[in-house]
């Protein structure tokens, strides 16, 4: 993957990371994990992240886990397996 093919809403090229998540200026590795990226979806589960936050059903979950879901780590997992195309 390219290094700017990830367009984070939050990644400025002189000044890094918007919500400093990391220290410089993030790689494209450091935000293919990020678990505050938003922009286009990287992969299968950035789509089902984005459906689950809209029906509010992340709230839920996270709520009876403790935070402790194991979602990003999903998602992360989903995202390599079945990266978008585009
Ligand atoms: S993906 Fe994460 S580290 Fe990268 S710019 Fe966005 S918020 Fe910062």
């Amino acid at each position: 993957m390219a290094d700017r093919e990830l367009a984070c809403i939050y990644f400025d090229a002189e000044r890094g990371c918007g919500l400093k998540v990391v220290e410089g200026i993030p790689t494209a590795a450091d935000c293919s994990n990020c678990s505050k990226y938003d922009g286009p979806a990287r992969g299968l589960g950035d789509h089902v992240h984005t459906v689950a936050k809209t029906l509010g059903i992340d709230r839920v979950v996270k709520k009876v886990t403790r935070g402790k879901c194991g979602c990003e780590e999903r998602r992360n997992r989903m995202n390599r397996q079945y990266p978008s195309k585009d």
